[in-house]
C-alpha cells in the first residue's frame, strides 16, 4: 500500500533532534524524500542514515537558518533534485532567564531566540517559497503550548513572544498563499521529552510536575507524538485545513 506521502520530497529544520527527527522519519516512513536541514551535520547523518537502513530516503544539508544567503543557496541546491512540497519549520532553541536579569544576557537571550525561532523560520519560507507555490506545497511550522499562555513556564518572554509569532505567522501565511493552493498549519506541542528541556527536566522537577498537572493524558510527550499531526498536515488527509494549529500536548489547554 503506497505511503500517505509517496511522490513528496520534504525539507524539515531541525530534522537532526527530537521533534525534527521523529518528523523526518515517520514522513519517510510514509514514502516521502526527506532533505534534513541542520546546524549540526552529525544529528543530520544520523537522521539520515536511521531512514536509509530502514529503506527510506534521505540527504542532509548543513544550515544554520538564521543566515538568508546560505537559506537562499540551500533552497537553491535541494532544488536541483526537484521541489519540495512540504516544509517543516521545526528548528529552533529556548533558554529560560528572568527578564530582570543581567541585561546582557537577556537581551543575548532575545536575539538568539527570535532569530533562530522567528526570523529562521521567515528566512526558510521565504527561500523555498517558489518551489512550494510550484508544488501547491504545505507548510507545517512547530508553534508551542506558548504560543498561547506561558503561565506554568514563567522565565521565557523570549521563547513566549517567538512562538506566538509562529501561529502569526503561520494564519498570516494561510491567508495568503490559499489562492496558490499552499496549506500552511502548526503544531503545538506540549512538554516532549528531547535535548531542548533535558537540563531544565532534570535541574528542576518542580517545573514538570506542575506542567503534568494541567496535563490529562499525565505523561510527557515524545518526538513520536508530534510525527502523528505532522503526517496528517502534509498529506491530503488534511486537504481542507489551513491557518490552524493542531495541539499535541496532552490536553494541557483543556485544563
Ligand atoms: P532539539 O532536540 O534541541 O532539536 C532542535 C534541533 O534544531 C537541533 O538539531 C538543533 O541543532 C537545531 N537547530 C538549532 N538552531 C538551529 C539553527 N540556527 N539552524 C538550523 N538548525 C538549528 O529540540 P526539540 O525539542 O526537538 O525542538 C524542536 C522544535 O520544537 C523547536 O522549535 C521547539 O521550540 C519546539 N518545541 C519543543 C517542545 C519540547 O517540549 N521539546 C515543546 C514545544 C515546542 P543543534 O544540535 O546544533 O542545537
Amino acid at each position: 500500500m503506497a505511503g500517505l506521502l509517496q511522490g513528496h520530497i520534504a525539507a524539515v529544520t531541525g530534522g537532526g533532534s527530537g521533534i525534527g527527527q521523529g518528523i523526518c522519519l515517520a514522513y519517510a516512513r510514509e514514502g516521502a524524500r526527506v532533505v534534513v536541514l541542520d546546524t549540526n551535520p552529525e544529528g543530520a547523518s544520523e537522521t539520515v542514515g536511521l531512514i536509509t537502513k530502514a529503506g527510506g530516503k534521505a540527504s542532509a544539508v548543513t544550515l544554520d537558518v538564521t543566515d538568508r544567503e546560505a537559506c537562499k543557496a540551500a533552497a537553491g541546491e535541494v532544488a536541483k533534485g526537484g521541489n519540495i512540497s512540504i516544509l517543516v519549520n521545526n528548528a529552533g532553541i529556548n533558554r529560560r532567564n528572568p527578564i530582570t536579569a543581567d541585561a546582557a544576557a537577556v537581551a543575548k537571550d532575545w536575539d538568539d531566540i527570535l532569530s533562530i525561532n522567528l526570523d529562521g523560520m521567515f528566512n526558510v519560507t521565504r527561500a523555498f517559497l517558489d518551489q512550494l507555490r510550484a508544488t501547491r506545497g504545505r507548510i507545517v511550522n512547530i508553534g508551542s503550548i506558548q504560543s498561547f499562555v506561558h503561565v506554568s513556564w514563567p522565565n521565557s518572554a523570549a521563547y513566549t513572544t517567538s512562538k506566538h509569532g509562529v501561529l502569526g505567522f503561520t494564519r498570516a501565511l494561510a491567508a495568503e498563499l490559499g489562492k496558490d493552493g499552499v496549506r500552511v498549519n502548526a503544531i503545538g506541542p506540549g512538554l516532549i521529552e528531547t535535548r531542548i528541556n533535558a537540563e531544565a527536566r532534570a535541574k528542576n522537577p518542580d517545573m514538570v510536575a506542575s506542567v503534568m498537572r494541567h496535563t490529562p493524558l499525565n505523561r510527557a510527550g515524545k518526538p513520536e507524538d508530534i510525527a502523528g499531526p505532522a503526517v496528517f498536515l502534509a498529506s491530503d488527509m488534511s486537504a481542507y485545513v489551513t491557518g490552524s494549529i493542531i495541539m499535541a500536548d496532552g490536553g494541557f489547554r483543556t485544563v
